[in-house]
């Protein structure tokens, strides 16, 4: 199946990282790409120091 970042695919860019088991099976299944990996960790760790600053 091909794996399809979803991030990229919402902002329209090409968005296929590649080929994943079973390889003969003609689906799409969504993961994250390098670069939105990075900046989807920032923005937990940002989400993450906004609930602390909230709790103390
Ligand atoms: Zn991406």
């Amino acid at each position: 199946m091909t794996v399809v970042c979803a991030w990229c695919q919402r902002l329209g860019r090409p968005a296929v990282l590649g080929q994943k088991e079973p390889l003969d099976m003609a689906d799409i299944t969504h993961g994250i790409c390098d670069e939105h990996v990075l900046i989807w960790r920032a923005e937990v760790q940002q989400s993450l120091v906004g609930q602390a600053n909230r709790t103390v």
